[in-house]
């Protein structure tokens, strides 16, 4: 049994830790045959705007993860990997909650591509959760782009951080919207060291340093 509980940071990937809409657009260019520079940068959910409509999400989905690897080949946005990283050395346990298995026949590619990826950027994860209801799994503080994902996890009384792109506009004014890593690092530890607080463990020292509480880095201290 653990001496301590754990504080479980939920984690989405896709627009979150890894560039989905930038490597999305590089694909869907390929895809609809038009010149890079012709798709907009700015995103929106159903991605009409680079020619791609809801009717044809699926074949484009596909498309992306069959020929181009799309889960693999989407750089990480910048200082995810290494925040996640500090953050983790600092105690926090990352539960990775994604949305990705949304075509069956692709569950093995979509899995495999996935891992790789995330053992490529160095990201550490102690669950890793493919899920569409997120709130079915449990976090203290969940990372979340998706405005359907995040509306639903409030709605259950979940703490959201909420990392900002075009296709959540429309929560401008949701607290704690972050715009880089840098301020998704400083939420979360913020969250993170008032947890500590309360449950009357120490604080790192410094940012990346593991709490005297915490053995070995990685792993727990038990009883
Ligand atoms: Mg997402």
């Amino acid at each position: 049994m653990s001496a301590h509980p754990h504080f479980v940071l939920g984690l989405d990937l896709d627009g979150t830790c890894a560039d989905f809409y930038g490597r999305m657009r590089e694909i869907a260019a390929v895809y609809t045959k038009q010149a890079l520079a012709d798709l907009p940068t700015d995103v929106e959910w159903s991605l009409s705007n680079w020619g791609i409509g809801e009717d044809d999400y699926e074949n484009f989905h596909r498309y992306a993860v069959v020929e181009h690897q799309l889960f693999e080949t989407m750089p990480p946005l910048p200082g995810a990997p290494e925040a996640l990283d500090r953050l983790a050395k600092e105690g926090i346990r990352i539960r990775i909650i994604t949305h990705r298995l949304i075509l069956s026949s692709l569950h093995e590619m979509t899995v495999l591509q996935s891992v790789r990826w995330l053992d490529a950027h160095h990201i550490p994860y102690w669950d890793l959760c493919f899920m569409r209801e997120k709130d079915d799994v449990n976090a203290d503080l969940y990372v979340e782009d998706a405005p359907h994902n995040v509306l639903r996890l409030q709605e259950a009384g979940a703490d959201v951080v909420v990392f900002a792109n075009g296709t959540n506009v429309a929560l401008e004014h949701t607290s704690n919207r972050v715009a880089t890593w840098d301020e998704a690092e400083a939420t979360i530890r913020d969250r993170y060291y008032r947890w500590l607080e309360r449950h009357s463990l120490s604080l790192p020292s410094r940012p990346g340093e593991a709490p005297s509480w915490f053995e070995a880095g990685n792993a727990p201290a038990t009883s």
